[in-house]
């Protein structure tokens, strides 16, 4: 017998977005599975919220068919196709209560009372947001007011939601404990998300599934381990990571612009790096330009011939300005690319 292969949460079917002379969306084959936290990630214009659009049915494709879980929706408006929806602007109302906002969309929905305040009291103590029930959305902080936004998607009982940039106007550090909050009900609602950012250390931290677009294309995606592994293209492999990857030239088996040289696989125009990669024990020729502290790391922005390659040591390491340094990696961790910026399999 053949296993049963469960619905992918959201599938796209040669899916594209035209604006007159403007491709938001070129023609995109996609599914993203039940229960995952599928994050679509990439830089200012990628097409990331118009996909996300597109899913929510807020956006007519221009061609190709949507499915979500298995469900032919691309005729079906936003109100038919079972998904909620958190923005980054929150979009509470201002004279309604955080009791008031959140059973919103139940009491339109013409639920009974009872199973509004069961369902209400439940999504509230799950965010603890139980004991501001009464409070208006402008007595509350922003981290409360982006819980409270939450809430409403979560009361809906969605088996899909999707969200746009919900963390983007929090502070550093409540963003990082909301992520790690919002992960945490997804896993324990088994909940299918669909996350829009262009911060890659929250799709790092949060995604089963990155999607990584590039002028509206899908550039890779994978795992967050494997996409950070294997880039595919020198755009991943520079896009994902905190510390940006070096890029070396490499000319005819040499570093550019420098007499090292290198066991280059053919075809390769470029040798990726990461910073964390570099050890001190080896025998590339560089001298240290400048160096960035940031207390647990140490980035040591050195120099071979004209190219620059920066080194992510402990922030206890001392070392000297504009004095030589002989650095080292394994060849395992090499990222080897061709004129393209496309990966070579090596
Ligand atoms: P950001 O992170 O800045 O929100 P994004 O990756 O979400 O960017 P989109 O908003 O999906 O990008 O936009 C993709 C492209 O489509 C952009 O070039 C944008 O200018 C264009 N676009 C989006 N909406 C419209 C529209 N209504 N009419 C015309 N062009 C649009």
């Amino acid at each position: 017998m053949n296993p049963v292969t469960p619905n992918p949460a959201v599938e796209f079917s040669g899916v594209s977005k035209v604006w007159g002379s403007a491709t938001a969306l070129h023609t995109t084959d996609l599914k993203l599975a039940e229960g995952e936290f599928s994050v679509l990630l990439g830089p200012s214009g990628c097409g990331k919220t118009t996909t996300l659009r597109l899913v929510a049915g807020l956006e007519t494709p221009s061609a190709g068919r949507i499915k979500i879980f298995g469900r032919d929706v691309t005729e079906v408006p936003s109100s038919g196709r079972g998904v909620s929806m958190v923005f980054q602007n929150y979009a509470l109302f201002p004279h309604l209560s955080v009791a008031e906002n959140v059973a919103f969309g139940l009491k339109i929905r013409k639920i009974s009372s009872a199973e509004i305040e069961s369902r209400l009291k439940q999504t509230l103590v799950l965010l603890g947001l139980d004991h501001l029930r009464d409070r208006k959305p402008s007595q509350l902080s922003g981290g409360q007011q982006q819980r409270v936004a939450l809430a409403r998607a979560l009361v809906a009982d969605a088996k899909l939601c999707l969200m746009d940039e919900p963390l983007s106007n929090l502070d550093a550090k409540l963003r990082q404990s909301m992520r790690e909050e919002l992960r945490a009900i997804q896993q324990k609602l088994g909940l299918s998300v669909v996350y829009v950012t262009h911060d890659q250390t929250e799709a790092m931290t949060m995604a089963d599934h990155v999607v990584l677009l590039k002028e509206g294309r899908i550039e890779q995606q994978a795992s967050p381990s494997k996409i950070y592994q294997k880039p595919a293209s020198l755009f991943v492999a520079q896009f994902i990571g905190s510390t940006k990857m070096n890029v070396l030239k490499v000319e005819q088996g040499r570093i550019s612009g420098s007499d090292f040289s290198l066991n280059a696989p053919t075809g390769a125009a470029f040798l990726g790096i990461r910073p964390e990669d570099i050890h001190f024990e080896g025998t590339v020729p560089t001298r240290i330009r400048h160096t960035e502290f940031t207390g647990a790391d140490l980035l040591i922005h050195s120099q071979i011939g004209d190219q620059n390659l920066t080194v992510r040591a402990p922030g206890k390491s001392v070392v000297q300005l504009d004095s030589a340094l002989t650095l080292g990696w394994q060849p395992s961790d090499q990222h080897w690319f061709d004129h393209d910026g496309m990966r070579i399999l090596t």
